[in-house]
């Protein structure tokens, strides 16, 4: 059985082998390996190996710190079959699907690369007689990331990459189930030239977690995750002084109006609802058909669900892969059940799609006539069971939309401007696509969703990422003549 250990201070660190997790790969239900789980002591490890490293790697020239990422770009680019491989060995999302999440990642590199440009501080000449203000940014210090089974190359990629590039020093703390990919990008960091010590990994549960947040030495914490886990880690980490972003959880609600294209709508509906079988948190969960176009584009989904080929994420036939693990697929399972119990209709039943009797497996399924009190609704399901909810008007829609907990992405299909217009100034939702059922932003954006889809006040990446990994400091300045000095115990004035 192999063995999945950590990555400390620029090379492999075995870890304690009191606690192990299993990693399965999910195409066949066999595990491949062992993950060690770190505690406070692999935790300190790496924190200490990333405070050593910190005063260093902030003093190295920004030319210098991006050159290394730009070295990083090119590396990740030449290796990203590699890890795609290892992305859908462990998690099970087809090649095509885990291709995409290294290309998105790959964006946040790109954008860090621009670091010279974006960390520019600012300038303001004779605020007052002689005087000059200028704001400056400068890194935190050690920052930690903890991060989801679903993205274990993207979402990493997502901090790592700002952060290192703002003069920070990182420690990541990715899923225990998919945790090779981490391993893959810090050999890569090391090859492009970062420094040991810069990029440090530690596998773990929420002991290492919880370690994270008690360490002194930690100044950030960027979370991704479900909603529990993102307000427990919020609560605790600003608890301790900490800066904290925690992203949450998702039910994402694509709205169809009456005058849109049947065809687009059901392309999208079904590529945004199982594409990486559901395990999205900008996955569409909930399609809300407004007037008669329903029943035309019920037909229209389940026509196309039932020519999605069910199978190992590495056969490039395969349209959708497995589920993480049985019991997450069971979980989703049970889905089915208490939707056609609280009175939904089971439209399509994935239990009975073809598909490899092995593995994690769980086919497309269908529930329509989904009503907002029912739990198919309320709870994130996070599996290939796309609902939909019929509702009379715009209105309705809308207040379906801004009524939910979540507020992560949303869409919505028409070919009426105007209604475009009000639902963009109107929902209540940090993510938006007009005709665009997974409006991820590119890098030069940032990524977060509203209400109990993120605690904190700063999405991640892009320019929120940079503001998020710096502070500002703000400098007054008087070069003054010989013989001009005098006392004065007066307020500091400006004219
Ligand atoms: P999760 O919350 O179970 O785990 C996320 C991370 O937290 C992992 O590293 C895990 O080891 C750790 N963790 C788990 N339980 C913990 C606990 N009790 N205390 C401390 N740490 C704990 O999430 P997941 O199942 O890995 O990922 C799926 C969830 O992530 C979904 O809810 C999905 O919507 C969400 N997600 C959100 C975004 C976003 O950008 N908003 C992106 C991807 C995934």
């Amino acid at each position: 059985m192999d063995r999945i250990g950590h990555w400390i201070d620029g090379a492999a660190f075995p870890g304690g082998l009191a606690r192990t997790g299993p990693v399965w790969n999910p195409a066949t239900g066999v595990q491949q390996a062992e993950v060690s789980l770190g505690g406070a002591s692999e935790v300190g490890a790496a924190v200490e190996a990333a405070a050593i490293a910190f005063p260093k790697w902030r003093a190295t020239p920004l030319s210098r710190r991006t050159e290394v990422l730009f070295n990083f770009r090119e590396a990740l680019s030449a290796n990203r079959r590699n890890l795609a491989a290892l992305v859908t060995s462990e998690h099970g999302k087809t090649v095509t699907d885990a291709l995409g999440e290294v290309a998105r990642g790959l964006e946040n590199v790109e954008y860090a690369c621009g670091a010279l440009n974006l960390l520019k501080g600012e300038y303001s000449e004779q605020v007052s007689t002689g005087i000059d203000v200028y704001s400056i940014r400068q890194p935190l210090g050690v920052v930690a990331g903890i991060t989801p089974f679903n993205f274990p190359a993207m979402v990493p990629l997502w901090m790592l990459a700002n952060a290192i590039a703002c003069g920070n020093t990182f420690v990541l703390k990715p899923s225990e189930k998919d945790p090779s990919a981490s391993l893959l990008l810090g050999r890569l960091l090391d090859e492009a030239g970062l420094p040991p010590g810069v990029f440090n990994v530690v596998h773990g549960d929420k002991e290492a977690v919880d370690a994270l947040l008690a360490h002194p030495q930690v100044s950030a914490v960027s979370f991704v995750g479900s909603t529990p886990v993102a307000k427990a880690v919020y609560t605790a980490g600003t608890g301790a002084g900490k800066r904290v972003q925690a992203l949450g959880g998702a039910k994402n609600h694509m709205v169809v109006l009456p005058d849109a294209d049947v065809d687009l709508a059901a392309d999208a509906a079904v590529s945004a609802g199982f594409g990486s079988s559901g395990e999205r948190c900008m996955a569409v969960s909930v399609v809300v058909a407004v007037g008669a176009i329903a029943q035309p584009l019920v037909d229209a989904i389940a026509a196309r669900i039932q020519k999605l080929r069910v199978g190992d994420g590495s056969d490039p036939d395969s349209d959708m892969g497995p589920l993480i693990t049985a019991d997450h697929r069971d979980r989703v399972a049970s889905y089915l059940d208490i939707g056609r119990s609280e009175g939904a209709e089971l439209v399509v039943d994935g239990r009975t799609h073809d598909m490899p009797g092995r593995g994690f497996f769980l086919g497309p399924s269908l529930l329509d006539h989904v009503q907002s009190d029912m739990a198919v609704y309320q709870d994130e399901i996070f599996g290939p069971v796309l609902t939909v909810a019929r509702v009379d008007s715009y209105d309705q829609a809308l207040q379906l939309v801004n009524s939910n907990r979540y507020g992560n992405g949303t869409a919505i299909f028409t070919r009426d401007g105007g209604a475009v217009q009000s639902f963009q100034y109107d929902c209540q939702v940090g993510m938006v696509g007009v005709n665009v059922p997974v409006p991820v932003p590119v890098a030069s954006y940032s990524f977060g969703g509203w209400k109990e889809s993120l605690f904190g006040d700063s999405h991640i990446y892009g320019p929120d990422g940079i503001r998020f990994y710096t502070r500002t400091k703000v400098v007054t300045s008087r070069w003054p003549g010989v013989g001009t000095s005098r006392v004065d115990l007066g307020f500091p004035g400006t004219r």
